[in-house]
């Protein structure tokens, strides 16, 4: 073979570097609209609304009514590896907030005609930042952002080729609000779609309430779900004295009882300390506990919500955190495993939420 010519090595330009980090980010418009709402969720927002047109393809706005953002901050904002939410290693090793690379908003920058609106606390004006001129105006505008993407891959077009019918990335775009929406029931969320509310979840209650998870389980996934699952409600005790050694994990949601498996997983939400995640070891514990129960290929259903100190996970493990490693994987396995396995020997009595302590 011949030996191929060797080139000099160059250090790539700004904007290709953050085309390159959207390539792992940016899959399709529904990617942009879980990093959109994770800000808006990390902002401290109380109502987040979606706007489709197209299947999030000509655009994709989230507005938000949390923190703002700054005016001279507006082109921070954008910069690669510019983020609010970490300033050391200690932050991202028990990081709390969905965000922290800070590479979301350039990498769709890159890849998207972008606008930034945004009024910060204790401003008196929102500022309009036009992503692809660096303009920054004055505009009128409540508390909070919203962040408009246009043409999304209009500069990549091999990218674009891949996208379904503006059908299929919709039902993509409204699954990523759904996922935060059954982690958050203190958000309400609204989401248009070309012009037209497709869907609509009110704010239920205080973040940790029970009754307003409950609630929020009802709204988004239905009466049935609710109907035809039990309470989990469980946690590990520490040992006294030695706090490190049993760490507490809680674990907590609805689990469906036998009888409302299906054929598909499409109805298994697991999150772990807020974060939607696909997680094998939950996933794997979740399917050991309706080992006795369920039979052939029938698929459980749940939403169940993990937490631990966040010490003992690392979320940096994929560019889209969807991935999670766990410090102690088999404690968590035992955890999710022993608390749906509990909830289902008795069902009657998780019928209904547990009483607050
Ligand atoms: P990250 O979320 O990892 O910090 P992003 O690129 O998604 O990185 O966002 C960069 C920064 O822009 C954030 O750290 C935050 O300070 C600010 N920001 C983005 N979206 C919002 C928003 N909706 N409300 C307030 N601040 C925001
Ligand atoms: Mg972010």
């Amino acid at each position: 073979n011949p030996t191929p010519p060797r080139r000099p090595i160059r250090e790539l330009p700004d904007e290709l570097i953050s085309q390159i980090a959207a390539g792992e980010v940016v899959e399709r418009p529904a990617s942009v609209v879980r990093e959109l709402v994770d800000n808006a969720l990390d902002s401290g927002a109380s109502q987040i609304t979606v706007r489709l047109v197209a299947g999030g393809v000509r655009l994709i706005s989230v507005e938000d009514d949390g923190c703002g953002i700054l005016p001279d901050e507006l082109p921070i904002a954008l910069k690669r590896h510019a983020t609010s939410k970490i300033g050391n290693l200690t932050d991202l090793e028990s990081v709390a907030t969905m965000g922290f690379r800070g590479e979301a908003l350039a990498a769709i920058n890159s890849i998207a005609d972008c606008a930034l609106l945004s009024r910060a606390t204790g401003q008196n004006h929102a500022y309009l930042l036009e992503g692809q001129t660096g303009e920054l105006k004055p505009v009128a505008r409540a508390l909070g952002t919203t962040v408009e993407v246009k043409e999304l891959f209009f500069s990549t077009p091999a990218r674009r080729k891949f996208l379904k019918t503006d059908a299929t990335e919709q039902a993509h775009c409204v699954e990523a609000v759904r996922r935060h929406a059954l982690a958050r029931p203190d958000v309400g969320f609204a989401i248009w779609a070309d012009g037209k509310l497709v869907e609509q979840w009110r704010r239920c209650g205080e973040r940790n309430s029970l009754p307003a998870l409950e609630q929020r389980l009802a709204d988004v996934l239905g009466s049935e779900f609710v109907e035809r699952s039990v309470w989990v409600d469980f946690s590990t005790s520490a040992a006294p004295g030695r706090p490190d050694y049993a760490p507490v994990i809680k674990v907590w949601g609805r689990a469906g009882i036998p009888d409302a498996a299906r054929a598909r997983s499409d109805l298994q939400f697991c999150y772990v300390n807020g974060r939607f995640v696909r997680d094998k070891v939950i996933t794997h514990a979740g399917r050991s506990a309706y080992e006795d129960v369920l039979h052939g290929q029938r698929q459980p259903v749940y939403a169940l919500y993990v937490e631990l100190d966040p010490t003992r996970v690392d979320v940096n493990v994929h560019p889209t955190k969807i991935e999670v490693r766990f410090r102690d994987s088999r404690e968590v396995h035992q955890a999710v495993r022993h608390a749906v396995e509990a909830a289902l020997a008795a069902p009657r009595a998780g019928q209904t939420p547990p009483a607050p302590q």
